[in-house]
């Protein structure tokens, strides 16, 4: 199984946002999509609009734009002019002449295009969604929409549509619908298109979080509105219990996508029982002051749980770079203690068959077994050597290796052994298969353990007939592949996940090395080593090696 370093599997650098473009849609019909978006965006929310001037007190159009402008490019500009002109001139009652729509609409465009790329800018030089990411949406979207207030409301002052002492009101209307239709609906929008977070923030276990926390809302909801008489935005505060009460159960996704639905709630009922200019005003400041604190909150929730978790696969790495280093001093301990005796071994096997010679008592059987018996001798020293030296110093000795003599030389190596106990070993191999640039020595190592775990598998105790096939296949030009099948229980589902972690095993007699030996070698080949479970029954290891070896 390939096996990813876990902490680079994660992104930290999250791209800022996922490409709304995926979905295939062109530059226009996104353009047209966005245009029919907005206008019907305006006329839902065209409530307690000010003097006829069509700046109202919660512009959603604004939360879209942003979207729009952030997720898909500044080039979208164009829609934006074209859809504000379009409302100004479908939705609008007021006396609005000809130049005021054309200077509002492109106060608008290009005003939204900055904020889009101030806030584009900030959010790509941080870290995940976190604080910093919230905290640049609630100091830029603000501090943006308050200069593009001010100057669409001097565009209609010199125009003459806005009179000198409305011209605060105005700003100050325009800058509460638009700040907060950008902070509710950009948050969602991002977590609904980053599919991660949205999973995440729509599990099971997060719809039971959802049921309680609409609870909470309507039960708070009902307390505020239900008590008619009182001024209703005294009891606003209670609107904090489910807003944090999601932010720390579902942090930064959750109350992202939970601050919308309860802004919209609040919006219906508001106009439903009529409020006056005032109310609506003070309801709209209290939920800008809700939505902050919940986006802070949740941000911040996000945030420790992700440092948390991180610290968690770091410890991790650090215990399996543990392992390694403790096995890779076993391995060249036992390296060195063993070699030396092997060394002796051979030397004493050689003088005593040419002893032997020498006094002419030396059977022909007998001669080839002594024989046999050294050539194994410095095979095993070889192998130790091998080891111990990618072990300590990662060295690999590259030739062009024959793979189908490896494979023979194997096979004969375990074969009697695999008869012995009812198992029986298939060969075969792609016609013509080239040679690979690799350790000749390492490469017998991965296949002996591989082979010798099939055989291992495929051996039963109830007389059954076992089978390991080992296959060489060539694959893409610049490839092979080698496929160590057997028709045993495969691989236990209490070692799957950590198979190739040393001493994992679930043999009486096993080391748990053999497979993470198996890795190290083809990682070292920068190779991949993969394995599946197969049906109904049995195993299969491939390894994939480039013929050109490692780069
Ligand atoms: P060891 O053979 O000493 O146990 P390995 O690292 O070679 O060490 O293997 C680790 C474990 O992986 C084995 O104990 C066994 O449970 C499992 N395993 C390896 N190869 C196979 C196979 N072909 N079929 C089923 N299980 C396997």
């Amino acid at each position: 199984m390939a096996h990813p370093n876990i902490l680079s599997n994660r992104n930290l650098y999250e791209p800022l946002l996922p490409s709304l473009l995926r979905f295939g849609l062109s530059f226009w019909a996104w353009g047209g999509l966005f245009i029919a978006v907005y206008v019907l965006l305006e006329r839902v929310s065209f409530l307690y609009q000010l003097d006829g001037l069509g700046i109202t007190l919660w512009s959603p159009s604004a939360g879209a734009s942003v979207i729009l402008l952030v997720l898909l490019g500044v080039r979208f500009a164009p829609f934006v002019f074209v859809a504000s002109l379009l409302t100004d001139f479908l939705i609008y009652t007021g006396p609005r002449g000809f130049f005021a729509p054309i200077g509002t609409s492109l106060v608008i465009a290009v005003g939204f295009a900055g904020l889009a790329l101030a806030l584009d800018k900030a959010w790509r030089s941080v870290r995940e969604v976190g604080l910093a990411r919230v905290v640049a949406l609630l100091t830029i979207v603000p501090a943006g929409i308050l200069v593009l207030a001010t100057a669409y409301c001097l565009v209609l002052y010199l125009s003459g549509i806005l009179f000198g002492h409305r011209f605060l009101v105005a700003v100050g209307n325009f800058w509460v619908g638009d700040t907060l239709g950008i902070i509710t609906l950009v948050p969602a929008a991002v977590t609904v298109l980053r599919a991660q977070d949205s999973r995440r923030a729509l599990s099971r276990a997060r719809l039971l979080d959802a049921v309680v926390f609409a609870a909470l809302l309507v039960g708070a909801l009902w307390f505020i509105f239900g008590l008619r008489g009182a001024h209703e935005y005294q009891f606003f505060y209670l609107l904090f219990i489910p807003v944090v009460w999601i932010a720390v159960k579902a942090g930064y996704p959750g109350v992202s996508l939970a601050l919308p639905v309860a802004h919209a709630l609040i919006v219906t009922i508001g106009t439903t029982l009529g409020f006056g200019v005032y109310d609506f005003m003070a309801f709209q400041l209290l939920m800008l002051v809700l939505s902050a604190t919940g986006l802070l909150l949740g941000a911040a929730v996000t945030e420790s749980r992700h440092s948390a978790e991180r610290m968690r696969m770091q410890e991790g790495e650090l215990a399996r770079a543990t392992r390694q280093a403790l096995v890779g001093a076993t391995g060249t301990a036992l390296a060195h203690e063993i070699s030396q005796p092997l060394a002796s071994t051979t030397n004493y096997l050689h003088a005593a068959s040419r002893l032997l010679r020498a006094s002419g008592r030396l059977p022909t059987e007998a001669a080839e077994a002594l024989a046999k018996a050294e050539v194994e001798a410095r095979r095993a020293r070889e192998a130790l050597e091998r080891v111990r030296d990618y072990v300590s110093r990662g060295r690999l000795e590259l030739t062009s290796v024959d793979l189908e003599a490896v494979t023979v030389k194997i096979v004969a190596l375990l074969d009697g052994d695999a008869r012995a106990r009812g198992v029986r070993i298939d060969t075969s191999a792609s016609p013509r298969l080239p040679p690979v640039l690799g350790d000749a020595i390492q490469l017998e190592q991965l296949l002996l353990n591989l082979a010798g775990n099939a055989i291992d598998a495929a051996s039963t105790d109830d007389g059954r007939r076992g089978r390991v096939s080992v296959r060489l296949i060539s694959q893409w030009k610049d490839r092979v592949v080698i496929e160590v099948e057997d028709d045993g229980p495969g691989v236990a589902s209490c070692v799957a996940d950590r198979l190739f972690e040393p001493f994992e095993t679930t043999k009486h007699n096993g080391m748990g090395l053999g497979l993470t030996l198996a890795r190290q070698i083809v990682e070292a080949h920068e190779g991949a080593l993969r394995w599946q479970n197969l049906a109904p029954h049995g195993a299969r290891f491939s390894v994939e090696l480039r013929l050109g070896g490692p780069r």
